[in-house]
């Protein structure tokens, strides 16, 4: 009998043994496998402002979801080879060495990750070593949408309506229940050092502590969701910015694949029967399919999404940082010095622990962008640089949507950061938690320390230009004036492209 030759499964962003259909396909072939993760010098690389591509807390995360799944793979009798080096050069040194037949991935949708792939295709079709890509990431799987990609809603609502009347998700698949792997040297997983960051602090202001991999993944899903039982208020809750349980934090397993979204939904199912089936069990599907939205936002529009335009191209005249003042914003934006409490607590959360929540995030993306008037790609960059949960389809689409140039662009719309404060954090323990110099602002008024009288600002410790900033914008001013142009440039847009 000829021996089947070896098949490589090339992880990515599915680093899982579960619902892992490119694995579980080699393993049914029957034949010896050899699963690899590249770790891509281009992945951090340094952006414009002198911060890593990938900063310290996404970095740390990715090793110890290497160290995890590796560690599963042992445990199967098989192994995870980890080189660091471009995809297109370590898969083809290895397709070399053992003789592979074919490669399994799974298929990305940016322009970057796309490049990638194509740079492996060229790199093995010499070697006459085929590829095969599948679709995973979303919920819904991209065969199964009642709509070809190209013709996605604009509008989510329409997307989802459409989605939901043709309940079509798929089973996840199971974890192998045993690997046949090559024998080939596994590769020792590089350090934090080896790859130009330091290891990332602990600050003791964090609330939720995430570690990489998969296990952590299901322990996470089982304690939030079973044993906290917090899905069954999860609508409400889901808005609250300041404690680990108000909200799922599943993002960064899902980002990094530790987690497959069918997984979750088939553990809200099961939710469902056993406990409550309420609307707060339905939002976190609702939730799901915004994730698959935006990919799918990314799928159809490729390039586009990284544009200043965005999807419609549409000329705002966003402020680089050709100017010392844009400079000037733009750090003190991101440092959490902009005398908005709301935004400084939620910048300084993202810098001090590479997460902040969904609400924080769209309160300063709105600020950066519809107050400041700044470029949306540089707070887009500067998220991709600190977040644990960077997803290139979640954060450049989120980013678009709230800058005005994404799907469903409905007019200048903003966020009154005073307004979110008190509607989320009426006690102000969120502005309190992160801001140590506004500690003795009792309840709300932690969220407008520029409204306290020289008598109070003695009284209270917060002397304000001292131990706290002045606000550096008249926001409702700055807002009018960013909406005036906003109004010119949509009305130069051609009519058909803008919904
Ligand atoms: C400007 C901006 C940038 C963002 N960048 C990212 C990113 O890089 N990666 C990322 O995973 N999410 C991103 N989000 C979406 C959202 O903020 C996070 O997914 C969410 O805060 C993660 O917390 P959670 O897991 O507790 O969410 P939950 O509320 O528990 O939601 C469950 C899951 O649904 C998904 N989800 C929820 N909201 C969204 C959303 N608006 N868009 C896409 N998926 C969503 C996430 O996978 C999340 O884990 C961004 C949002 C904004 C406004």
């Amino acid at each position: 009998m000829t021996e089947l030759r070896p098949t490589i499964v090339w992880l990515r962003n599915d680093l899982r043994l579960h619902d892992h259909e490119p694995l579980h396909r080699a393993v049914a072939t029957g034949a010896p496998t050899c699963i690899v993760y590249c770790v891509d010098p281009r992945q951090f690389a340094t952006l414009q402002f002198d911060a890593p591509k990938t900063g310290a807390f996404r970095a740390r995360f990715l090793l110890e979801s290497l160290a995890d799944l590796r560690q599963s793979a042992r445990a199967l009798g098989g192994d995870v080879v980890v080189r660091v080096g471009e995809p297109e050069q370590v898969l083809a040194a290895i397709a070399r060495e053992l003789n592979a037949g074919v490669v399994y991935y799974h298929a990305e949708v940016a322009s970057e990750e796309q490049r990638v792939e194509r740079a492996v295709m060229r790199a093995l079709e010499p070697l006459q070593v085929q590829t095969q890509a599948f679709w995973g990431h979303t919920l819904v799987h991209r065969d199964d949408l009642p709509f070809r990609v190209n013709n996605l809603p604009d509008v989510f609502t329409q997307y989802r309506k459409r989605v939901e009347a043709t309940p079509n998700i798929r089973s996840a698949l199971p974890a192998p229940a045993s690997l046949h792997c090559v024998t080939i040297e596994a590769g020792e997983l590089p350090t934090l050092a080896s790859l130009g960051l330091d290891e990332p602090a602990l600050d003791p202001r964090t609330t939720m502590v995430f570690r990489g991999g998969e296990q952590a993944a299901l322990a996470r899903l089982a304690a939030w969701m079973w044993e906290a039982d917090r899905l069954r208020t999860y609508k409400v809750t889901r808005n609250f910015m300041l404690h680990a349980d108000d909200s799922s934090k599943l993002s960064p397993w899902l980002a990094l694949g530790c987690l497959s979204p069918r997984r979750v939904y088939e553990e809200v199912q099961r939710y469902e029967r056993v406990r409550v089936r309420n609307e707060d069990t339905a939002w976190l599907i609702f939730e799901l399919h915004w994730r698959d939205y935006f990919r799918f936002i990314a799928a159809k529009w490729g390039d586009r999404l990284f544009h200043a335009g965005g999807l419609n191209d549409l000329r705002f005249p966003w402020r680089g940082l050709t100017s010392q003042k844009a400079q000037d914003e733009f750090a003190a934006w991101q440092e959490g010095r902009t005398g908005f409490p709301l935004v400084d607590a939620a910048m300084r959360e993202l810098a001090a622990t590479g997460f902040t929540s969904n609400r924080a995030r769209q309160n300063v993306a709105s600020f950066l962008t519809r107050v400041l008037g700044i470029d949306w790609r540089l707070g887009a960059s500067w998220f991709e640089s600190c977040l644990i949960d960077y997803d290139v389809a979640s954060n450049w689409a989120n980013w678009a949507y709230v800058a005005g140039v994404g799907n469903d662009a409905r007019g200048f719309r903003f966020f009154n950061v005073h307004k979110q404060a008190v509607d989320y954090d009426p006690n102000g323990d969120y502005a309190r938690h992160w801001l140590p110099e506004l500690a003795a602002l009792r309840g709300a008024r932690a969220y407008r320390p520029d409204t306290l009288t020289s008598d109070e600002q003695a009284r209270f410790g917060v002397v304000l230009g001292t131990d706290y900033p002045r606000p550096i914008v008249d926001m409702f001013r700055s807002a009018e004036h960013n909406a005036e142009k906003y109004k010119v440039a949509v009305s130069k847009l051609p009519a058909p492209r803008f919904s």
